[in-house]
Protein backbone atom coordinates (compact mmCIF):
# COMPACT_ATOMS: atom_id res chain seq x y z
CA UNK A 1 0.00 0.00 0.00
CA UNK A 2 1.46 3.56 -1.19
CA UNK A 3 0.60 6.04 1.25
CA UNK A 4 1.28 9.79 0.68
CA UNK A 5 1.09 13.16 2.82
CA UNK A 6 2.14 16.17 3.61
CA UNK A 7 5.78 16.78 4.69
CA UNK A 8 7.36 19.96 7.10
CA UNK A 9 11.18 19.90 7.20
CA UNK A 10 11.74 21.81 10.86
CA UNK A 11 15.01 22.90 10.99
CA UNK A 12 16.11 24.14 14.55
CA UNK A 13 18.76 27.02 14.20
CA UNK A 14 21.24 29.14 16.66
CA UNK A 15 23.27 31.79 15.24
CA UNK A 16 23.12 30.40 11.71
CA UNK A 17 23.11 33.40 9.18
CA UNK A 18 25.99 32.10 7.42
CA UNK A 19 24.56 28.85 6.02
CA UNK A 20 20.44 29.69 6.58
CA UNK A 21 20.33 31.05 2.49
CA UNK A 22 21.89 27.81 1.18
CA UNK A 23 20.24 25.47 3.60
CA UNK A 24 16.76 26.82 2.39
CA UNK A 25 17.79 26.87 -1.17
CA UNK A 26 18.78 23.01 -0.77
CA UNK A 27 15.68 22.42 1.25
CA UNK A 28 13.54 24.04 -1.25
CA UNK A 29 14.98 22.15 -4.07
CA UNK A 30 14.13 19.21 -1.88
CA UNK A 31 10.45 19.89 -1.58
CA UNK A 32 9.74 21.09 -5.29
CA UNK A 33 11.17 18.21 -6.75
CA UNK A 34 8.91 15.62 -4.50
CA UNK A 35 5.73 17.89 -4.99
CA UNK A 36 6.15 17.74 -9.02
CA UNK A 37 7.02 14.43 -9.00
CA UNK A 38 4.01 13.45 -6.96
CA UNK A 39 5.95 11.71 -4.32
CA UNK A 40 4.25 13.94 -1.72
CA UNK A 41 1.46 15.76 -1.67
CA UNK A 42 3.50 19.11 -0.74
CA UNK A 43 6.16 20.32 1.67
CA UNK A 44 7.27 23.13 3.76
CA UNK A 45 10.07 24.29 6.11
CA UNK A 46 9.71 25.43 9.65
CA UNK A 47 12.74 27.70 10.53
CA UNK A 48 12.98 27.44 14.73
CA UNK A 49 15.04 30.38 15.52
CA UNK A 50 16.44 29.51 19.14
CA UNK A 51 16.92 32.83 20.09
CA UNK A 52 20.35 33.79 18.29
CA UNK A 53 21.61 36.72 18.76
CA UNK A 54 22.96 37.55 14.59
CA UNK A 55 20.48 38.30 11.77
CA UNK A 56 19.17 34.63 12.13
CA UNK A 57 15.26 35.65 12.57
CA UNK A 58 15.55 38.44 10.31
CA UNK A 59 16.73 35.96 7.32
CA UNK A 60 13.95 33.60 8.48
CA UNK A 61 11.51 36.44 8.24
CA UNK A 62 12.27 37.15 4.84
CA UNK A 63 12.53 33.82 3.37
CA UNK A 64 9.06 33.35 4.61
CA UNK A 65 8.15 36.65 3.23
CA UNK A 66 9.86 35.49 -0.21
CA UNK A 67 7.93 31.95 -0.66
CA UNK A 68 5.08 30.63 1.24
CA UNK A 69 6.91 27.21 1.48
CA UNK A 70 8.85 28.48 4.54
CA UNK A 71 7.76 29.65 7.48
CA UNK A 72 9.06 30.29 11.24
CA UNK A 73 8.81 30.30 14.72
CA UNK A 74 10.93 32.50 17.18
CA UNK A 75 11.67 31.18 20.47
CA UNK A 76 12.28 34.34 23.26
CA UNK A 77 15.48 32.87 24.35
CA UNK A 78 17.98 29.91 23.74
CA UNK A 79 16.42 26.74 25.08
CA UNK A 80 18.92 24.62 23.17
CA UNK A 81 18.97 22.50 20.02
CA UNK A 82 16.49 19.43 21.85
CA UNK A 83 13.97 22.04 23.09
CA UNK A 84 13.66 24.04 19.74
CA UNK A 85 13.40 21.00 17.98
CA UNK A 86 11.03 19.97 20.39
CA UNK A 87 8.87 23.38 19.55
CA UNK A 88 9.18 22.75 16.01
CA UNK A 89 7.52 19.31 15.92
CA UNK A 90 5.15 19.86 18.42
CA UNK A 91 3.93 23.04 16.66
CA UNK A 92 3.92 21.09 13.22
CA UNK A 93 2.36 18.23 14.56
CA UNK A 94 -1.42 18.81 14.40
CA UNK A 95 -0.60 19.83 10.50
CA UNK A 96 1.45 17.53 8.20
CA UNK A 97 1.38 13.37 7.86
CA UNK A 98 5.16 13.12 8.29
CA UNK A 99 8.24 16.13 9.74
CA UNK A 100 11.50 15.48 9.39
CA UNK A 101 13.86 16.82 11.81
CA UNK A 102 17.32 18.58 10.22
CA UNK A 103 20.37 20.68 11.63
CA UNK A 104 21.02 24.38 9.92
CA UNK A 105 24.36 23.25 9.32
CA UNK A 106 23.81 21.07 6.22
CA UNK A 107 25.93 18.53 7.99
CA UNK A 108 23.14 15.57 7.06
CA UNK A 109 22.60 14.80 3.58
CA UNK A 110 19.49 16.77 2.38
CA UNK A 111 19.04 14.31 -0.71
CA UNK A 112 18.69 11.28 2.18
CA UNK A 113 15.29 12.77 2.94
CA UNK A 114 14.09 11.70 -1.05
CA UNK A 115 14.91 7.91 0.53
CA UNK A 116 13.01 8.99 4.00
CA UNK A 117 9.96 9.90 2.05
CA UNK A 118 10.10 6.99 0.44
CA UNK A 119 10.22 4.65 3.60
CA UNK A 120 7.43 6.52 4.37
CA UNK A 121 5.35 6.23 1.21
CA UNK A 122 5.99 2.59 1.49
CA UNK A 123 4.63 2.36 5.04
CA UNK A 124 7.65 3.15 7.88
CA UNK A 125 6.37 5.29 10.53
CA UNK A 126 9.85 6.20 11.52
CA UNK A 127 12.89 6.51 9.55
CA UNK A 128 16.53 7.26 11.03
CA UNK A 129 19.30 8.69 9.13
CA UNK A 130 22.11 6.89 10.06
CA UNK A 131 25.42 8.27 9.10
CA UNK A 132 27.54 5.87 7.28
CA UNK A 133 30.93 5.27 8.81
CA UNK A 134 33.72 7.51 8.08
CA UNK A 135 37.02 6.34 6.85
CA UNK A 136 38.56 9.53 7.37
CA UNK A 137 37.59 10.03 11.04
CA UNK A 138 40.93 9.46 12.88
CA UNK A 139 41.46 6.24 15.17
CA UNK A 140 40.67 8.37 18.50
CA UNK A 141 37.42 9.98 16.89
CA UNK A 142 35.88 6.68 15.85
CA UNK A 143 36.91 4.62 19.31
CA UNK A 144 35.85 7.74 21.22
CA UNK A 145 32.08 7.81 19.69
CA UNK A 146 31.96 3.85 19.91
CA UNK A 147 33.19 3.99 23.48
CA UNK A 148 30.07 6.71 24.37
CA UNK A 149 27.55 4.55 22.18
CA UNK A 150 28.54 1.41 24.01
CA UNK A 151 28.60 3.21 27.34
CA UNK A 152 25.01 4.53 26.98
CA UNK A 153 23.58 0.97 26.18
CA UNK A 154 25.34 -0.35 29.04
CA UNK A 155 23.75 2.60 31.31
CA UNK A 156 20.15 1.23 29.89
CA UNK A 157 19.87 3.77 27.59
CA UNK A 158 18.72 2.58 23.96
CA UNK A 159 21.05 4.87 20.93
CA UNK A 160 21.64 3.77 17.96
CA UNK A 161 24.56 4.01 16.66
CA UNK A 162 25.77 6.96 14.55
CA UNK A 163 22.16 8.29 14.41
CA UNK A 164 21.83 12.16 15.55
CA UNK A 165 18.48 14.13 15.42
CA UNK A 166 18.28 13.60 11.39
CA UNK A 167 15.04 11.10 11.07
CA UNK A 168 11.76 10.77 9.45
CA UNK A 169 8.48 10.31 11.90
CA UNK A 170 4.92 9.90 10.79
CA UNK A 171 2.55 12.21 12.05
CA UNK A 172 1.62 8.88 14.67
CA UNK A 173 5.13 8.86 15.89
CA UNK A 174 5.06 12.46 16.11
CA UNK A 175 1.87 12.66 18.26
CA UNK A 176 2.82 10.08 20.84
CA UNK A 177 6.49 11.89 20.76
CA UNK A 178 5.59 15.18 21.27
CA UNK A 179 2.67 13.73 24.03
CA UNK A 180 6.10 12.53 26.37
CA UNK A 181 5.49 16.16 28.99
CA UNK A 182 9.26 15.11 30.26
CA UNK A 183 11.52 18.30 30.93
CA UNK A 184 14.86 16.46 30.02
CA UNK A 185 14.90 16.23 26.38
CA UNK A 186 16.94 13.38 24.53
CA UNK A 187 14.93 13.04 21.46
CA UNK A 188 16.76 10.18 19.84
CA UNK A 189 16.68 8.28 22.89
CA UNK A 190 12.92 8.81 23.22
CA UNK A 191 12.04 8.15 19.60
CA UNK A 192 13.67 4.98 20.65
CA UNK A 193 10.89 4.11 22.95
CA UNK A 194 8.30 4.67 20.51
CA UNK A 195 8.08 1.56 18.55
CA UNK A 196 6.10 1.53 15.35
CA UNK A 197 7.72 0.24 12.20
CA UNK A 198 11.26 1.66 11.53
CA UNK A 199 14.26 1.49 9.47
CA UNK A 200 17.49 3.21 8.42
CA UNK A 201 18.37 5.21 5.33
CA UNK A 202 22.25 5.64 5.51
CA UNK A 203 24.24 9.05 4.11
CA UNK A 204 27.73 10.13 4.21
CA UNK A 205 28.34 13.08 7.01
CA UNK A 206 29.53 16.42 5.92
CA UNK A 207 31.67 19.38 7.49
CA UNK A 208 29.54 22.25 8.73
CA UNK A 209 28.93 23.95 5.51
CA UNK A 210 29.91 27.41 7.76
CA UNK A 211 29.51 29.01 11.02
CA UNK A 212 31.14 26.65 13.55
CA UNK A 213 29.59 24.17 15.71
CA UNK A 214 27.20 25.14 18.76
CA UNK A 215 28.49 22.00 21.02
CA UNK A 216 31.46 22.50 22.14
CA UNK A 217 33.01 19.68 24.23
CA UNK A 218 31.22 20.76 27.41
CA UNK A 219 28.09 20.93 26.07
CA UNK A 220 28.45 17.31 24.62
CA UNK A 221 29.65 15.78 28.00
CA UNK A 222 26.39 17.30 29.20
CA UNK A 223 24.34 16.06 26.47
CA UNK A 224 26.39 12.20 27.37
CA UNK A 225 25.06 12.88 31.03
CA UNK A 226 21.58 13.47 29.77
CA UNK A 227 21.33 10.91 28.01
CA UNK A 228 22.19 8.74 30.69
CA UNK A 229 20.38 9.94 33.56
CA UNK A 230 17.13 10.78 31.85
CA UNK A 231 16.95 7.79 30.30
CA UNK A 232 17.74 5.01 32.70
CA UNK A 233 17.74 3.87 36.30
CA UNK A 234 20.54 1.72 36.00
CA UNK A 235 22.93 3.55 37.81
CA UNK A 236 20.90 3.71 40.78
CA UNK A 237 20.82 -0.18 40.63
CA UNK A 238 24.11 -0.41 39.94
CA UNK A 239 24.95 0.54 43.68
CA UNK A 240 22.83 -2.08 44.94
CA UNK A 241 25.40 -4.50 42.97
CA UNK A 242 28.23 -2.86 44.39
CA UNK A 243 26.68 -3.54 47.68
CA UNK A 244 26.32 -6.89 47.36
CA UNK A 245 29.66 -7.26 45.73
CA UNK A 246 31.03 -5.57 49.13
CA UNK A 247 29.01 -7.60 51.20
CA UNK A 248 30.77 -10.60 49.55
CA UNK A 249 34.22 -9.44 49.76
CA UNK A 250 32.92 -9.25 53.75
CA UNK A 251 32.55 -12.43 53.68
CA UNK A 252 35.84 -13.73 52.13
CA UNK A 253 37.46 -11.34 54.37
CA UNK A 254 35.99 -13.06 57.94
CA UNK A 255 37.26 -16.47 56.74
CA UNK A 256 40.23 -15.09 56.08
CA UNK A 257 40.70 -12.83 58.87
CA UNK A 258 39.21 -15.38 61.53
CA UNK A 259 41.89 -17.92 59.84
CA UNK A 260 44.32 -15.63 60.54
CA UNK A 261 43.34 -15.29 64.00
CA UNK A 262 43.62 -18.97 65.14
CA UNK A 263 46.74 -19.28 63.49
CA UNK A 264 48.19 -16.22 65.03
CA UNK A 265 49.56 -14.21 62.23
CA UNK A 266 47.38 -10.85 63.43
CA UNK A 267 48.18 -8.08 65.55
CA UNK A 268 45.43 -7.07 67.94
CA UNK A 269 42.72 -5.40 66.45
CA UNK A 270 43.41 -6.49 62.87
CA UNK A 271 40.76 -8.90 62.76
CA UNK A 272 37.39 -6.96 63.84
CA UNK A 273 38.66 -3.82 61.90
CA UNK A 274 38.88 -5.15 58.76
CA UNK A 275 35.63 -7.10 58.55
CA UNK A 276 33.87 -4.34 59.82
CA UNK A 277 35.51 -2.37 56.94
CA UNK A 278 33.95 -4.22 54.51
CA UNK A 279 30.66 -5.16 56.24
CA UNK A 280 29.69 -1.46 56.83
CA UNK A 281 30.64 -0.45 53.49
CA UNK A 282 28.13 -3.16 51.94
CA UNK A 283 25.90 -2.52 54.25
CA UNK A 284 25.90 1.56 53.58
CA UNK A 285 26.01 0.77 49.69
CA UNK A 286 23.08 -2.02 50.08
CA UNK A 287 21.42 0.73 52.23
CA UNK A 288 21.98 4.13 49.20
CA UNK A 289 20.91 0.46 46.47
CA UNK A 290 17.76 0.46 48.36
CA UNK A 291 16.95 4.36 48.21
CA UNK A 292 18.14 4.50 44.93
CA UNK A 293 15.22 2.13 43.82
CA UNK A 294 12.61 4.21 45.73
CA UNK A 295 14.12 7.29 43.78
CA UNK A 296 14.26 5.37 40.51
CA UNK A 297 10.44 4.96 40.77
CA UNK A 298 10.04 8.30 41.67
CA UNK A 299 11.78 9.46 38.69
CA UNK A 300 9.76 6.79 36.06
CA UNK A 301 6.68 8.66 37.80
CA UNK A 302 7.53 12.83 37.63
CA UNK A 303 8.31 11.66 33.68
CA UNK A 304 4.21 11.02 33.02
CA UNK A 305 5.41 9.38 29.91
CA UNK A 306 2.34 7.85 28.31
CA UNK A 307 2.17 4.06 29.70
CA UNK A 308 1.45 2.89 25.93
CA UNK A 309 0.80 4.46 22.70
CA UNK A 310 -1.27 3.08 20.12
CA UNK A 311 -0.05 2.39 16.83
CA UNK A 312 -3.65 1.57 14.72
CA UNK A 313 -7.44 0.32 15.68
CA UNK A 314 -8.98 -1.73 13.55
CA UNK A 315 -12.64 -2.35 13.97
CA UNK A 316 -13.20 -0.47 16.96
CA UNK A 317 -16.84 1.27 17.32
N1 LIG B 1 21.18 24.62 17.88
C1 LIG B 1 20.06 25.21 18.50
N2 LIG B 1 20.21 25.70 19.77
C2 LIG B 1 21.39 25.62 20.46
C3 LIG B 1 22.50 25.00 19.82
C4 LIG B 1 22.36 24.52 18.54
O1 LIG B 1 18.98 25.27 17.91
O2 LIG B 1 21.45 26.09 21.59
C5 LIG B 1 21.02 24.09 16.51
C6 LIG B 1 22.05 24.56 15.52
O3 LIG B 1 21.67 25.77 14.91
C7 LIG B 1 22.08 23.41 14.53
C8 LIG B 1 21.81 22.20 15.40
O4 LIG B 1 21.20 22.70 16.59
O5 LIG B 1 21.07 23.51 13.56
C9 LIG B 1 23.05 21.39 15.73
O6 LIG B 1 24.07 22.24 16.22
P1 LIG B 1 25.58 22.15 15.71
O7 LIG B 1 25.61 21.87 14.26
O8 LIG B 1 26.28 23.37 16.17
O9 LIG B 1 26.10 20.89 16.52
P2 LIG B 1 27.19 19.81 16.02
O10 LIG B 1 26.75 19.31 14.67
O11 LIG B 1 28.48 20.51 15.97
O12 LIG B 1 27.14 18.74 17.08
MG1 LIG C 1 26.39 20.35 13.11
Amino acid sequence: MMRKGVLKIVVPCYNEEEVLHETNKRLLEVITSMEQSGTIVSGGVVYVDDGSRDKTWQIIDELSKADSHVAGIKLAHNSGHQSALFAGLTLVSECCDMAVSIDADLQDDTNAIFEMVDKYNDGYEVVFGVRRERTTDTWFKRNTALAFYKLMSVMGTDVKYNHADFRLLGSAALKALVSMPERNLFLRGMVRTLGFKNTDVFYDRSERFAGESKYPLSKMMNFAVDGITSFSVKPLRLIFSFGIFFILIAIVAIGYGLYSYYIGITIPGWTSLLISLWLIGGAVLLAIGVVGEYVGKIYKEVKRRPLYVIERTENLK
